[in-house]
């Protein structure tokens, strides 16, 4: 309370010389929902008195930020998928962090090496297989996705989504840009339909009995658990893990990167360090039935349910790297016509 009085003084007091407002808050751009933030910034604003101020975006986050300029009151950035990271990062919008706290953790390959940005969570891209009609076992690799024993049954969104692009990357990565190629191709040859819907409408349609197995993200899984419509649908199907041959299980992150011209950069650290704690990492996974990253973390007993993998060790920014020939790939093979 004491606290509060504090801060609207000294924000009144700031204001009435027109100096720079130096109130203790912290300013949030975030792509992800305020149900997913809002149990987090809470937190952090009573354990340390920090107000967190959050802008929550659909899209155009680096159009925003490039049209402020200096003037930003961006300190940090939220959002899932390593693409969305790394673009705010190539578009020279953020600063690297250095701090014993982050590094330990968040492990070495959810963060930049440079520090602009850090992981908080993953989800892993995984197959959705009918319980009726595939054996778990039969389902192995991601290579093996393009075997001509799937054809006609698989689903799948936008090829051109973030989520199957950085798929795409992974699998430039482990064979190559002509191998990916030539795997792209082969999983078209194997889909049902045309590419089409979210990945949540794969499942239904894998319940609709429209495809055998289809590609999504874990948390789907839980969403789906939790909707009485869509109950059914998760019901008709099993979680299972590939892996890329001799490697781990493709996974994504959400993550955090501190804006160039964070105007409360000290505030904004501590809120990173906060978000990377183990207790945070799990709140923060559960709430969207995704996987805390730091060391000793456990996921929520529904999403551990699901089976257990190996990630793909795989550094992401590899993946981010990997994108333009992932999109070219994608595009040559036509793989949504
Ligand atoms: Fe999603």
């Amino acid at each position: 309370m004491l606290h509060k009085i504090k801060t609207a003084w000294f924000a009144v007091a700031a204001a009435s010389v027109a100096a720079p407002v130096l109130a203790d808050e912290v300013n949030v751009y975030s792509y992800r929902q305020p149900q997913l933030i809002a149990p987090l910034t809470d937190a952090f604003t009573e354990e340390t008195g920090i107000k967190v101020n959050v802008a929550y975006l659909n899209k155009g986050m680096v159009e925003r930020m490039q049209a402020e300029g200096k003037r930003s009151p961006a300190d940090l950035v939220f959002t899932v998928d390593i693409s969305r990271l790394s673009s705010v990062v190539g578009a020279d919008l953020t600063q690297a962090v250095q701090s014993d706290v982050l590094a330990a953790n968040v492990p070495a390959q959810y963060r930049d090496p440079d520090g602009h940005w850090f992981g908080l969570t993953t989800r892993a891209r995984v197959v959705y297989a009918s319980k009726e009609r595939v054996k778990p076992e039969e389902v192995t690799t991601y290579e093996d996705l393009a075997d001509p024993k799937w054809k006609g049954r698989i689903c799948t969104r936008s090829g051109m989504h973030a989520y199957n692009i950085a798929l795409t990357s992974a699998m430039v990565h482990h064979l190559g840009e002509d191998g990916a190629a030539k795997w792209l191709e082969g999983v078209k040859d194997n889909l049902a339909r045309k590419p089409q819907g979210n990945d949540r409408a794969q499942v239904k349609a894998i319940w609709a009995g429209e495809c055998d197995i289809a590609i999504g993200n874990t948390y789907y899984m839980g969403k789906m658990v939790n909707d009485p419509e869509q109950k059914a649908w998760a019901d008709s199907v099993e979680v299972l893990f590939p892996t890329f041959e001799g490697a781990g299980t493709h996974v994504n992150i959400s993550g955090v990167a501190m804006a160039k011209h964070a105007p409360h950069p000290e505030n904004a650290l501590k809120l990173m360090e906060f978000l990377t704690s183990p207790a945070a990492q799990e709140i923060y996974a559960k709430a969207n039935f995704e996987y805390p990253i730091a060391p000793g973390t456990e996921a929520d007993p529904l999403v551990q349910s699901w089976g257990t993998f190996e990630a793909d060790d795989v550094n992401l920014m590899t993946l981010a790297g990997n994108r333009p020939a992932a999109l070219r790939i994608t595009e040559e093979v036509d793989f949504d016509g």
